[in-house]
């Protein structure tokens, strides 16, 4: 119950109209077959949905979203008592003891932050205050932050500053993590679901099942495929136009994310400000309308979602190009398309 009134006090700060546009929709094509069992539930600030083919599917669902739970109780930094929440608290304080999953999500975060050279950076939680995304209803309460003031906050992000320590005392061993300065913030919006999706992946696969597939908003894992023996397959959903696909995409045994200036934003004098904020300028992007990444993980996906959003099209798409089994479809800012060398469906309709 505890959880429950957690996750809708969480919901509580998406616009409803938000919640009810996972920007990757799923085709209808599942539902004509008996032997998906599907479930769905509000976590992760999103809906969360996971289908299974195969047999003890319930219970199978169910220990997968007591997977995803927990690790969201370790990893969500809008919930006080998780471990990221103490991380932040201590920041510029003291290191604080952590748990091998948040050990695991973060090593893991700090690996796409350095592919990424520091566009992908989970210390973004500064800047995102500043520009008043840090609650409920996005938006600026005042004028633009000055230059100044965003060249101070700044400060503040360096995820080269979270220190992680694994230290080995007779048989027992320690995992300790410590941000650097006084104020520093990890947000793990681009990455926490994509790590859960693949937690949640995980217990299925561990349960014997080869045919799966778990969807966290803009993230989706797949596993095997349809009863009707074809694979998953996915829309992209066009940035501009609510209800269009750009492409559809099936999934073999990997991972897709979306990431878009639609998903959270404010606009100011016909403006638009979104919720990725370049960690080297320290404003809002407004380079792309949407980047989709296709890899074999859900937070390879993710987190390279996020940091193509930022990166320029040229870097972006030569960091996927060098990648083995990643792919990207971008809409940069005036609705170009640009594709990395093998995605999968050369026609997208712009
Ligand atoms: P969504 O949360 O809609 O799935 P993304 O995966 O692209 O979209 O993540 C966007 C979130 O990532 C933002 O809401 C914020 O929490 C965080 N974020 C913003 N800018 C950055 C950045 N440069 N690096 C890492 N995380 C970021
Ligand atoms: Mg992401």
């Amino acid at each position: 119950m505890l959880i429950f009134n957690k996750i809708y006090k969480v919901l509580r700060f998406i616009p409803p109209l938000l919640l009810g546009m996972l920007f990757i929709s799923f085709l209808t094509s599942c539902s004509d077959t008996k032997e998906i069992t599907s479930q769905s539930k509000p976590m992760l600030h999103t809906f969360v949905e996971i289908k299974v083919c195969g047999n003890s599917a319930e219970k199978v669902i169910n220990e997968a979203f007591i997977e995803m739970e927990r690790v969201n109780l370790l990893l969500n930094n809008y919930d006080r008592e998780s471990e990221i929440s103490k991380i932040n608290k201590f920041s510029g304080e003291k290191a604080v003891a952590i748990s091998p999953v948040t050990m695991d999500a973060l090593q893991r975060a700090v690996m796409f932050a350095d592919m990424s050279k520091g566009a992908f950076d989970f210390t973004i939680g500064p800047l995102l205050k500043l520009w008043g995304f840090s609650k409920e209803k996005a938006g600026l309460d005042s004028d633009n932050p000055t230059p100044e003031k965003i060249n101070m906050v700044k400060e503040l992000v360096d995820y080269r500053a979270l220190k992680l320590a694994v230290l080995k005392n007779g048989n027992k061993t320690i995992r300790a993590a410590m941000l650097l300065k006084k104020g520093m913030y990890i947000d793990v919006g681009a990455f926490s679901k994509g790590y859960v999706a693949d937690r949640a992946m995980e217990i299925i696969k561990n349960n014997g099942i080869k045919d799966a597939l778990v969807s966290a908003g803009g993230t989706i894992v797949a596993c095997g495929k349809k009863p009707d023996n074809s694979l998953w397959k996915i829309g992209i959903r066009h940035p501009r136009k609510e209800g269009s696909f750009l492409s559809f995409v099936e999934l073999n045994d990997c991972s897709v994310s979306t990431s878009g200036d639609y998903e959270r934003y404010f606009k100011k004098k016909n403006k638009r400000f979104t919720h990725i904020i370049d960690p080297r300028t320290g404003k809002p992007v407004n380079r792309h309308q949407s980047v989709t990444v296709i890899a074999k993980t859900g937070i390879e996906s993710d987190a390279l979602s996020t940091a193509l959003f930022v990166m320029g099209t040229k870097d972006g798409i030569a960091l996927v190009n060098s990648l083995p089994g990643v792919d990207a479809l971008i809409i940069n800012h005036a609705g170009k398309v640009f594709m990395s060398k093998e995605w999968p469906q050369k026609i997208v309709i712009y």
